[in-house]
């Protein structure tokens, strides 16, 4: 099942080209108060929501998905976890490229870490990125998205898949310098996630999906997950070692060769085959 969230925050079950309206559904979700639960309440109950948005989804007449604004299919995420330097060939080239490597020793994934981005990063496809520091190199980062689906804490690599929700497309929008990439990742709109969510049966193996992007039609990155150093399982199993996962959060699992830098005008054309499409267009912010 394909779930987006768009235009004024309603709730669509994407079938083809069309989007089906199930916001409706949405009242079935808890009532909460003050304070808020730290995870997202929609990504929660989805695995008792899914026969009810089934049948809505069947009820609803479509509506073309190029005619809609698609924002970010999670809306509360309680924490967004990047992995750095995750492909080998990204790492090589981070090496010989200075504007990419400030002077820092790249290593690996392992020794280095994972990051966080600001939640208030995150936006949908159709929201678009707003660079801000044009003068500096702003470089765009295709990556598979994971988003979890119930709580995980310490878990092992086998056992992983067992809780994540589904996958998206997750573009890691990157100011390059000599800063730490929770802060230069984190401006706001550098966090995109798209077009949707497609649920884990959907997608049979996350460390074998292709995965390419174009700016202004010109290729520029184009890889497999299978090329990841940290594949998904490993990523949850060991972010879950630091913190507990909560639904709803989201791990942007690490970008391929091919990062470059975009400018205010340009559009970007990205896809995970399998599990979305989308165009992403950049603009300076106001
Ligand atoms: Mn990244």
């Amino acid at each position: 099942m394909r779930l987006c969230r768009f235009d004024d925050n309603r709730l669509g079950v994407v079938r083809g080209t069309q989007v089906h309206d199930v916001t409706a559904v949405l009242n079935e979700l808890p009532a909460v108060r003050w304070p808020l639960p730290n995870y997202d309440l929609f990504v929660e109950a989805l695995p008792r929501l899914r026969d009810k948005l089934e049948q809505a989804a069947g009820k609803a007449s479509g509506k073309d998905i190029a005619s809609v604004k698609l924002l970010s299919p999670v809306a509360n995420p309680n924490k967004i976890i990047g992995a750095p330097i995750n492909y080998k060939e990204h790492i090589e080239e981070s090496k010989k490229d200075q504007t990419i490597a400030y002077g820092r020793v790249i290593k690996s994934i392992g020794e280095f870490g994972l990051f966080l981005k600001a939640n208030s990063t995150l936006v949908g496809a159709g929201e678009g990125v707003a660079l801000r520091f044009t003068d500096k190199r702003n470089d765009h980062e295709m990556e598979l998205a994971v988003i979890i689906g119930r709580k995980a804490n310490r878990v092992s690599e086998e056992r992983a898949l067992d809780y994540v929700a589904g996958y998206a497309i997750g573009l890691d929008m990157t100011v390059r310098g000599p800063e730490v990439p929770s802060f230069r990742k984190s401006i706001d709109t550098y966090g995109v996630l798209g077009p949707w969510l497609v649920t884990a049966d959907e997608v049979k193996d996350p460390n074998a999906i292709d995965i390419w992007l174009t700016v202004n039609g010109e290729p520029r990155q184009k890889s497999n997950t299978r090329f990841l150093d940290y594949n998904v399982h490993k990523l949850i199993s060991w972010a879950s070692q630091y913190y507990t996962l909560y639904p709803g959060d989201i791990i942007m699992t690490g970008t391929p060769e091919g990062v470059g830098p975009v400018k205010p005008g340009d559009v970007m054309e990205c896809e995970a085959v399998g599990v979305g499409r989308m165009t992403v267009k950049i603009r300076a912010a106001e």
